[in-house]
């Protein structure tokens, strides 16, 4: 708006100029080496005009003439980065698309082009590494890793390599590189654990579990369940090296930490017995058994209780499971109990409890072997003891401990998966080829009867240990 009166009242002095001049045109003469010359003040005023016009015309011309190699190399340097950029937008493109080759020849065109070879660089690690080159993809990631700021993509790329080939110690050196550079990634720092859990180095880990707590990657509770189970891992490895006094310490801790961690719970009830602590024993696994009853928890409950036949392994067992009286493993620990003590009433009510808590096909293989067992020896009905014996070979498989991540079903727990070696990923429950279905074959390993499933043996600890606080 201001513009357009600008150039309004510019206009309108021209035409009032021109209006004077053509009312008032005036004379000039002029002389000069013997010429004269007469004319208008308005044909003067225009041809002064005209002169100033070309001379304005003239400079922007020489100034043109002077800045265009600038300019011209500046225009062809813009067009250049705009088809680098293009270039490696497309590589981009074929690597998220999966396309190894047009990714390759993207990302060399790219790096013609463009200055900024971290940029280019990623791509054409990419590239290599769909084409399953490794060692030029090594290469790049090497180059990246060399520049402050691709260094973390350059020890990511280098790290994903070394799981790959299963070079954990590299992995290991590498991870912890990346984690000094950025401590608050999620992604280093869970490698970081893994790696440390699947070299050994247990203490390295459990600083590196109490480093995620502060940095709040993980909860209080993850933190704690985390903690113990490393603390009981350090417990084998110590009484392993013959010191006995630091395996009681870490196990006392580690079952602190996570009371319902059954493997501690198990093995520390073990070492009370042994050191004629049995009351102390018993209460630990009762309080477990409340909210966890476990199978492997019953022979650690009648060594507590110096339980030495059958009838007292009875009494024993009754003591037990009134902590949970309703729970499937309380009717089947007492249903064991009274069939070794020839108590088959009982025994039969709490098989049949057992089997009013799940469907008809679900009814646990040990159920079903225990009522073959009854029939047997109360009845003499071997035809009925044959019928339990084939629904046990169609039940679901016993629960052994089920690795969560790849499935691999173990009857010994232990710290990391001997099959994928993910950290503490076993859960007590049926095998996964038999979870949620009729099984039809037993294919996976099966916990016997009277099998200890923890490989703590605490009987050389010293006489009357660490008294848990
Ligand atoms: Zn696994």
């Amino acid at each position: 708006m201001i513009r357009a009166i600008f150039y309004f009242a510019i206009l309108a002095g021209l035409v009032w100029g021109a209006v004077v001049l053509t009312d008032h045109p005036g004379t000039v003469s002029l002389e000069w080496a013997g010429y004269r010359i007469d004319t208008t003040f308005a044909f003067l005023i225009g041809v002064v005009a005209l002169v100033a016009g070309l001379a304005a015309v003239i400079y922007r011309f020489w100034l043109f003439i002077r800045r265009s190699p600038g300019q011209i190399k500046w225009a062809w340097q813009a067009k250049r980065r705009q088809r680098g950029y293009q270039a490696l937008t497309r590589g981009m493109v074929a690597v998220a698309a999966g396309d190894a080759g047009e990714a390759q020849r993207q990302a060399k065109r790219a790096d013609g082009l463009l200055e900024e070879p971290p940029l280019t660089m990623l791509v054409s690690a990419q590239a290599a590494q769909m084409k399953g080159d490794e060692k030029a993809a090594g290469a790049f990631f090497k180059a990246m890793m060399e520049r402050p700021e691709t260094e973390f993509l350059g020890l990511r790329g280098l790290l994903n390599q070394a799981i790959k080939r299963g070079d954990n110690h590299e992995a290991l050196t590498l991870a912890r590189r990346a984690y000094r550079l950025q401590p608050k990634s999620t992604w280093v720092a869970d490698h970081m654990f893994d790696l440390q859990t699947r070299t050994g180095k247990w203490l390295d880990a459990r600083v590196t579990c109490d480093d995620l707590k502060r940095s709040k990657l993980i909860d209080g509770d993850e933190a704690r369940r985390r903690k113990a189970v490393l603390l009981y891992q350090m417990s084998l490895v110590a009484q392993e090296d013959g010191d006995a006094d630091a395996a009681l310490d870490h196990l006392i801790e580690a079952n602190k930490l996570a009371p319902a961690f059954i493997p501690a719970v198990a093995d520390l009830a073990d070492y009370w017995a042994g050191v004629g602590k049995h009351s102390k024993a018993a209460r630990m696994i009762e309080k477990t058994w409340g909210p966890a009853p476990h199978p492997s928890l019953v022979e650690p409950y009648w060594n507590a209780c110096q339980s030495a036949d059958a009838l007292e392994r009875v009494r024993a067992s009754e003591k037990l499971t009134k902590t949970n009286p309703d729970h499937l493993e309380s009717h089947i620990a007492l249903a064991r109990a009274y069939l070794d003590a020839l108590l088959w009433g009982e025994a039969r009510k709490h098989l049949e409890d057992a089997i009013d808590l799940t469907t008809p096909t679900q009814i646990p293989a040990r159920v079903c072997r225990m009522m073959a067992e009854l029939e047997e020896s109360e009845n003499e009905d071997l035809a009925g003891a044959r019928e339990w014996l084939m629904r046990a070979s169609e039940a679901p498989h016993d629960p052994v401990w089920v690795c969560d991540h790849c499935g691999n079903a173990t009857s010994l727990w232990s710290v990391v998966c001997g099959k994928c070696e993910s950290f503490d990923t076993f859960a007590w429950g049926p095998p996964p080829a038999i979870a949620g279905s009729m099984g039809k074959s037993l294919s996976g390993p099966e916990l016997l009867e009277g099998e200890n499933a923890f490989s703590h043996d605490l009987s050389r600890l010293p006489p009357g240990g660490i008294e848990a606080g």
